[in-house]
């Protein structure tokens, strides 16, 4: 059986991505209003009452906005470290289930989701290996000013990795944010670029690896084909898969990891 993944969408207003495998799935974050949640599971026909758990990964609000009162309304279990939980005032009994970095999470027979600390800012940020019954592997990290040793070890050999390539370094630097932002983005705990993007993956890159998601992209600071390029000029000669960029605006398109053939499955936009 694949995982099937779906962006629901990604950026600096909002994140959340559902991974499915059989009768269960996850959503990590939930970044977007409740409205605007439901709405983008209605466009895919997903029942949100049919999510198992909410996987919170740090808690900047384009992470965690609307995820206590969907897991409360959807009656989805919700998943936290414990930094993350204390941050957003979540009780760690009644509201919230916490986690320790390298703790494997069993959500469901078919799911489960190994957490790994990343750098990022204030936060106690996390990626996730997300690993069905069938032994298929996918990675998700986004927020990281860099990729640790760790992250790199579990990253390798996935079949899937959704990863940022939040910002084009010529286009921060010729930009008007102020240099103390400027700073900060580039710094250990901030994004990734898309040339660090490519390094990472270029690293990490196996004959497993069948599909790539770059999300996270900022709006003034970077462009997808800017961040495509940049990630297969990296990595053209070794990489037989298919790369996709995730937008803010999505559900855009279904992967299934596992498949023989990569299958994405367009969804129109109306
Ligand atoms: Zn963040
Ligand atoms: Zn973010």
């Amino acid at each position: 059986m694949g995982l099937e993944i779906i962006h629901l969408g990604s950026g600096s207003r909002g994140n959340s991505t559902l991974v499915t495998s059989g009768d269960s799935s996850i959503l990590i974050d939930c970044g977007f209003s409740l409205k605007q949640i439901e709405l983008r599971l209605k466009k895919i026909d997903v029942k949100p009452d049919s999510i198992d758990a909410i996987i919170v990964t740090h808690h900047h609000g384009d992470h965690s906005k609307s995820a206590l009162r969907a897991s409360q309304k959807w009656e989805s279990k919700l998943y936290s470290n414990t930094e993350t939980a204390i941050k957003m005032g979540w009780n760690p009994i009644s509201e919230c289930r916490t986690f320790g970095n390298l703790e494997r999470l069993e959500i469901s027979e078919e799911i489960s989701v190994l957490p790994i600390p990343i750098p990022h800012d204030d936060a106690e940020n996390i990626a996730l290996i997300v690993s069905n019954g069938d032994g298929y592997r996918a990675g998700f990290a986004t927020d990281l000013g860099e990729a640790t040793v760790e992250l790199k070890r579990h990253l390798k050999g996935c079949a899937h990795i959704s990863i940022e390539a939040n910002y084009d370094h010529n286009k921060l630097m010729q930009g008007l944010y102020p240099d103390s932002l400027k700073r900060r983005i580039t710094g250990r705990g901030g994004h990734l670029s898309n040339s660090q993007t490519a390094d990472i993956i270029s690293e990490i890159l196996t004959p497993n690896l069948r599909t790539i998601v770059l999300c996270h992209l900022s709006d003034k600071n970077n462009a997808p084909h800017l961040a495509e390029s940049e990630v297969l000029m990296q990595i053209a000669n070794e990489f037989k898969g298919s790369i996709f960029i995730s937008g803010q605006d999505g559900p855009d398109f279904k992967i299934i990891v596992g498949e023989k053939e990569i299958k994405k499955i367009t969804y129109s936009q109306n």
